[in-house]
């Protein structure tokens, strides 16, 4: 009986069974509900959906040019070679969409003597709809693949991890300032039984300079994924990880949770689970995590000078030369897209994290 309950309850929409949850327990902060429109497994966004594209809610770097997951699988080919070359070595990839990114990467590998015979590559995703795309895209790829949904569950060793547009789909806490003390933000209940901004319990955390109503924000799940590197690290295996994504450099007050449906920005509270939710990335907390992990930080750099930095330019001329002329003009305008301040050049920033020891990988060294 009572599982036949839980059934039927699990096939009400989201919305209503958060706002029921709510009822029952009070507001839930910001992180619980960010976590629940992302990865409930009924109504979760990633969890239910395929949102990437131009038929989707949103397109990111390596659905605009096969020249990103070629560069930034020569990235993690330089820095194999930086680590030695040791065998085995597992190349992860956190949250990698429709596998785009991989498929890429695979293809540049081909030309690196001896990766892969060195490499096995570790998806880890939470998504059974993504989890499924990745495994068709990838089903023909040259190398050992497995599937996890934690990157604990990887197999242990020297480790390069790739995480493009990963950390801002990570749930976030705010917390905001009222009367002189700091507050969990919450949502809750209007009086009409809409969810709204509460404002929860206090919090003890000393942040100077904040003024009345100011939002702070953190982002738990990332500041274990350093953690976990670090513990990774500490065993005496070479680490380095690739941050992409979209954010700031250096840290400050606001609230940066936005709602992304079909192109577009929409209410974060509108349509729990149907649309995306993200936050900017806080590049200045992520570095200070890594390096309280025992790791170095290098960057951000925006991701316009990484790219031409690793012969974006280059890599493009060579496309252009067996191109018809439709996919001329597409090479180009997806070039450009990628690397042009004005676009995803400036905003999009990259932070390569690496176990002590290591040569400051490419281009960080350079520049
Ligand atoms: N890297 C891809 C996809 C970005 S969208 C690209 O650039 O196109 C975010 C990805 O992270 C999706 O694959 C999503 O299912 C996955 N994801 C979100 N939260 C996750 C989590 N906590 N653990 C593992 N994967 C997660």
């Amino acid at each position: 009986m009572g599982a036949q309950r839980k059934a039927l309850h699990a096939e009400l929409p989201l919305a209503e069974r958060l706002r029921a949850r709510i009822a029952r327990d009070g507001p839930i902060s910001v992180e619980a509900y960010m976590q629940a429109c992302l990865a409930d497994a009924d109504g979760g966004y990633y969890a239910t959906r395929q949102p990437i594209g131009k038929d989707g809610d949103f397109v990111t770097a390596p659905e605009v040019s096969q020249i990103f997951g070629e560069l930034v699988g020569l990235w993690a080919a330089a820095v194999w070679q930086s680590m030695g070359t040791p065998r085995p070595t597992v190349i992860a990839e956190l949250g990698p969409g429709r596998g785009t990114l991989m498929a890429d990467a695979l293809r540049a590998w081909r030309n690196v003597p001896g990766l892969l015979a060195a490499a096995s590559v570790a998806l880890v995703e939470t998504s059974p709809a993504l989890g499924a795309i990745q495994k068709a895209r990838l089903a023909d790829a040259p190398v050992p693949l497995t599937w996890h949904e934690h990157l604990e569950d990887v197999p242990q060793g020297p480790l390069i991890v790739i995480a493009n547009e990963f950390l801002d789909a990570l749930p976030i806490r705010q917390i905001v300032r009222r009367d002189g003390a700091w507050r969990e933000r919450c949502v809750g209940l209007d009086a009409r039984d809409g969810l709204a901004f509460v404002e929860g319990e206090t919090v003890a955390i000393e942040e100077p300079g904040a003024a009345e109503g100011d939002i702070l924000e953190f982002r738990p799940a990332a500041d274990k994924l350093l953690a976990t590197l670090g513990v990774r690290a500490a065993k005496g295996n070479p680490v380095a990880a690739l941050f992409i994504d979209y954010g700031h450099e250096a840290s400050g007050f606001g609230d940066t949770l936005q709602a992304v449906s079909h192109h577009d920005y929409a209410d974060p509270l509108a349509r729990p689970g149907e649309a995306d939710l993200t936050a900017h990335v806080d590049f200045a907390t992520l570095k200070r995590a890594a390096e309280a992990a025992g790791l170095s930080a290098n960057g951000p750099i925006p991701q316009g000078t990484f790219l031409l930095s690793l012969g974006l330019e280059a890599r493009r001329d060579r496309l252009l030369k067996r191109a018809t002329e439709t996919q001329a003009e597409a090479i180009l305008t997806g070039a450009a897209r990628l690397a042009d301040p004005r676009q995803m050049g400036l905003l999009f920033k990259v932070l390569a994290v690496t176990s002590a020891g290591l040569a400051p990988p490419p281009p960080f060294g350079e520049i």
